[in-house]
């Protein structure tokens, strides 16, 4: 049993989280919340030019390490194939498996890719968490909050912006830990930054994440 407030964080890949909210988990932390990061993914298809096994022991090294470095108290990598995510997904097993996590560590929140989100990973994995909350029981005392990765996303529900001036350093700084998918997030961490400063324009402060309440 955890003494303390709960925030279950969910993404297909291993830096979906860092990348959509690093800043408001290094602050929750911060804070005094227990957040878990829990990735679907193993990320074995992750990168053209590395081969798979090298990719699954980096990947789980660095995501281990990166979400104890932004304040995840713990990492769970759920290990699905990277492109057969939704195939497995719908197993059986895997449902009860992700539906005992949500009883297991009782979150007051949670938060999750969007079903808007274009992604096909993302958007299964909000369908498998919102699958599992429906069987959870009482799901009503849980806050479920969705998160952008890539791209602005068209959700009508309200909009929530957390103050992440004191912390975005440390999102940056993880950022920046992904070795094997470099390129990437360096061409990600412009746009990361815009939005972070275009969010806290809205919400009244340097720096802001936004997220969208969806119960
Ligand atoms: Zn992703």
């Amino acid at each position: 049993m955890i003494n303390k407030e709960v925030v279950l964080t969910f993404g297909a890949h291993s830096d979906d989280l860092e990348i959509g909210m690093g800043a408001t988990i290094a602050k929750y932390n911060q804070q005094g919340k227990y957040v878990v990061g829990i990735m679907f993914s193993r990320g074995d298809k992750s990168s053209p030019w590395l081969k798979e096994d090298y990719l699954i022991n980096v990947r789980k090294e660095e995501a281990d390490k990166i979400g104890k470095f932004i304040g995840c108290k713990e990492t769970l990598i759920l290990g699905l194939s990277d492109g057969k995510l939704q195939e497995e997904i719908e197993n059986k097993k895997f449902k009860g498996l992700l539906r005992n996590l949500i009883k297991k560590y009782k979150p007051t929140s949670i938060y999750v890719h969007s079903k808007r989100d274009p992604h096909p990973d993302h958007r299964s994995v909000n369908r498998a968490v919102f699958e599992a909350l429906d069987d959870v029981d009482p799901k009503k005392d849980i806050n479920v909050y969705v998160y952008e990765v890539w791209n602005v996303l068209n959700e009508t529900r309200p909009r929530i912006y957390v103050d992440v001036t004191d912390t975005f350093h440390i999102k940056l700084e993880a950022m920046k830990k992904f070795k094997s998918q470099k390129l990437y997030v360096y061409l990600l961490m412009v746009p990361v930054i815009v939005r972070a400063i275009f969010s806290g324009f809205h919400a009244g402060c340097k720096l802001a994440e936004r997220f969208y309440k969806i119960r």
